[in-house]
C-alpha cells in the first residue's frame, strides 16, 4: 500500500481560503506547476525561500509515493518592469545596460539560479520549460482567446478583455478583488490608451523598433505577455486541469488571477484545484526585493561578506532557518535568527550521530510509533515544518535520555527512531549533515593519510624502496604527496 493511502494531506487553498483535503485528479499522480524566476539578475534569498518551500512540498509528495510531475518555468522574455504592460522587458533592459545579447543575460542568470539551487540541495523539477521555447503555443492560445471573444487587437498588440470576461466569469476570484473596486482604484495612465479599459492586460505586445526580443505573429513582430507563458506551459505539460499551482504571495494578483482568466477564456475550465502561495522573506522588517534594494544574495550570506550578518552561514543552516517557519508565514531574516538556527541544527546533527552507539533493551519506555505518527501529522497539516522540527527535537530528547540510561528502547524501536529522523531531516527537509555531504572526500582523505603514515614508518625504518613505491603509486593514481617541514600533505588532479 503506498504511503499516500494512509496519509491525507490538508492544503491551504488560496482559492477557497481554507485548508482542504488533498485529492489528486488521478489517484497516485500529482501535477504541480510553480512560477519560476525571471532570469535578469542574481536570485536573492527571498526568491530562494519561495522555491525552497515548493522543494520541500515536492519532496514530501514524493516521499508519500505520489508520482509527481513538477514543472517550474524559466521566464526569459515578456516580463516587463513593474510587472505591468508598459515599460521595458526586464531582460532586454539589463542586456542594453551591459551592452550584451539578451540571451547572454538569460544564460548567465539561469546558470546562477541552478548553482544556487544546487548549493541549497534542491531537487531538480521534472520539466523546466522556457517562455521563449513556447512562442508558437502562446500565439495559438491567443488566437483561441480572440476566437472566443475575450481578446481584441489594437495597433498590433492583443489585449484580454477583462470587462467582457467578467460578464460571465468572476475576475478577482483568487485574489478576492472586485472589478468595480479595481475600476475605482485605477488611474488611466498615459501609454495605456491602446486598451479599452485599464484593467485589460496584454496577451501580445507589438515590439518597438528598438526592442530586440521579437517574434513574428499574425498581429505584429512582438512578444508575448508575461501571464500567458504560465498558462501555456502549465497546461501543455500538466493538462487543462491540474492539481497544484504555486508561487510567491506577490504573484497572486495580477499574475495568477490573469492565468485563471486566460484558461477559462480559452478552455472554459478552472485550471487549478489547489492554489498555494508561499509567504515573503523580509529583511530589516520589510519585504526583500531587488527593486527596493532591500535584499541579500545567497553568496553574501554564505560567505559572511555583507554588512548585515555577523558571520557566514552554511546552506543547511539557512535551510533549517527557513524550515523553522511555516511556508505561509512571513519570515524576517536576522542575524539572531540564523545564529539560533545554527545552534539548533548542530544539536540535531550531534544527536543524530549518537544513535548508532545507543544501548538497546528488551522493552521500550518511549512511544516511538506514536512519535513517528506525530511527524507525519505535522507534514499532513499543510506541510507544517515548524511543528515537524519540534517533533524532531523530541527525538533528540529521546536520544539523550537513552544515552543517559533514563529511558529504554528496543532494537526495533531504535531502528524506527533512526529511520524516521533520517527521512524527515535529510529526505524531506532536504538538510545535509557535513559528514553526509563530504563523506566521499573524507574517506579519500582518511585512506591517503593512512598511506602517508605508512610511508613515514617505512622511511624511519630506512625502507626507502617501500616509501618510494607508496609515493610513486599514489602519483600514478593521480595523488601527489608534498613533503615539507610541517609534514606531508597531498593534492589530487
Ligand atoms: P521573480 O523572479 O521576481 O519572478 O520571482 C521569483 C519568485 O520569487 C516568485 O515566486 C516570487 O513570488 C518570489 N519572491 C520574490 N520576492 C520574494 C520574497 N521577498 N520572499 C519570498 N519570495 C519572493
Ligand atoms: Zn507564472
Amino acid at each position: 500500500m503506498p504511503l499516500y493511502d494512509s496519509n491525507t494531506i490538508k492544503i491551504y487553498n488560496t482559492l477557497s481560503g481554507e485548508k482542504e483535503e488533498f485529492q489528486p485528479i488521478t489517484s497516485g499522480y500529482v501535477g504541480m506547476y510553480v512560477c519560476g524566476p525571471t532570469v535578469y539578475s542574481n536570485v536573492h534569498l527571498g526568491n530562494v525561500r519561495t522555491f525552497m518551500s515548493f522543494d520541500m512540498i515536492f519532496r514530501y509528495l514524493k516521499h508519500l509515493e505520489y508520482k509527481v510531475r513538477y514543472v517550474r518555468n524559466i521566464t526569459d522574455a515578456g516580463h516587463l518592469e513593474n510587472d505591468g504592460d508598459i515599460g521595458e522587458d526586464k531582460i532586454t533592459k539589463k542586456a542594453r545596460l551591459e551592452a550584451i545579447e539578451p540571451m547572454e543575460i538569460v544564460q548567465r542568470y539561469t546558470v546562477d539560479f541552478h548553482n544556487v539551487l544546487n548549493t541549497f540541495n534542491f531537487l531538480p523539477p521534472s520539466i523546466e520549460p522556457t517562455a521563449t521555447g513556447h512562442i508558437i503555443e502562446q500565439i495559438e492560445l491567443i488566437e483561441t482567446i480572440i476566437d472566443n471573444g475575450f481578446g481584441y487587437v489594437v495597433n498590433g498588440s492583443v489585449y484580454f478583455d477583462v470587462h467582457k470576461y467578467n460578464e460571465t466569469n468572476e475576475y478577482g476570484i483568487l485574489s478576492k478583488r472586485k472589478l468595480e473596486d479595481l475600476i475605482h482604484n485605477t488611474r488611466a495612465l498615459d501609454g495605456q490608451s491602446d486598451k479599452k479599459n485599464p484593467q485589460d492586460f496584454a496577451l501580445w505586445k507589438r515590439a518597438e523598433p528598438t526592442h530586440i526580443m521579437r517574434w513574428p505573429s499574425p498581429w505584429s513582430d512582438g512578444f508575448p505577455g508575461w501571464h500567458l507563458e504560465c498558462t501555456v506551459m502549465s497546461t501543455k505539460y500538466l493538462g487543462e486541469q491540474f492539481d497544484i499551482h504555486g508561487g510567491g504571495m506577490d504573484l497572486k494578483f495580477p499574475h495568477h488571477e490573469c492565468e485563471i482568466a486566460q484558461n477559462k477564456a480559452a478552455m472554459g475550465e478552472n485550471p487549478v484545484n489547489y492554489w498555494m502561495h508561499a509567504n515573503m522573506l523580509e529583511l530589516n522588517g520589510s519585504r526583500m526585493s531587488k527593486s527596493s534594494g532591500n535584499y541579500i544574495n545567497p553568496a553574501e550570506l554564505l560567505s559572511g561578506k555583507n554588512d548585515i550578518m555577523s558571520k557566514g552561514f552554511s546552506p543547511s543552516v539557512i535551510r533549517f532557518f527557513m524550515m523553522q517557519a511555516s511556508y505561509r508565514s512571513v519570515l524576517d531574516l536576522t542575524d539572531d535568527g540564523l545564529l539560533a538556527a545554527e545552534k539548533g541544527f548542530n544539536r540535531l546533527m550531534e544527536s543524530y550521530k549518537l544513535i548508532d552507539n545507543l544501548k538497546t533493551n528488551d522493552t521500550s519506555s518511549v512511544d516511538i510509533l506514536g512519535w513517528k505518527q506525530k511527524c507525519y501529522d505535522a507534514m499532513n497539516d499543510d506541510f507544517n515544518t515548524p511543528i515537524l522540527i519540534a517533533h524532531l527535537f523530541e527525538g533528540v530528547k529521546f536520544i539523550n535520555q537513552i544515552k543517559e540510561e533514563n529511558t529504554t528502547i528496543t532494537k526495533e524501536d531504535l531502528k524506527i527512531l533512526k529511520e524516521t529522523l533520517t527521512v524527515f531531516t535529510f529526505e524531506i527537509l532536504g538538510l545535509e549533515s557535513k559528514s553526509n555531504k563530504d563523506s566521499g572526500k573524507d574517506k579519500l582523505t582518511s585512506a591517503v593519510e593512512i598511506l602517508i603514515n605508512l610511508r613515514k614508518e617505512a622511511r624511519l625504518n630506512k625502507d626507502f624502496a617501500l616509501s618510494d613505491k607508496i609515493r610513486d603509486q599514489l602519483a600514478e593514481a593521480g595523488i601527489q604527496l608534498n613533503d615539507s617541514r610541517e609534514g606531508t600533505t597531498f593534492t589530487t588532479n
